[in-house]
């Protein structure tokens, strides 16, 4: 097994994890309904993506999204 030779500085811990923090995510406004929808996604309250419905809203709407 590989084993390093020195412990790692708190310095170089530092610099490894400046790439870790997590970024908000991106979301837009639906064209057709105006909710918060994720970009490139049918959005999750009307089923509409690109102008027309592509998904019949309703209950099983969530379902058919998120499968
Ligand atoms: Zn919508």
């Amino acid at each position: 097994m590989a084993v390093p030779k020195k412990k790692t500085s708190p310095s170089r811990r530092g610099m490894r994890r400046s790439h870790h923090a997590l970024r908000t995510e991106a979301y837009g406004e639906c064209a057709n309904c105006g909710e918060l929808k994720r970009p490139h996604h049918v959005c999750s309250h009307c089923g509409y993506y690109d102008g027309r419905e592509v998904v019949a809203a309703g209950d099983a709407l969530k379902t058919a999204v998120y499968q």
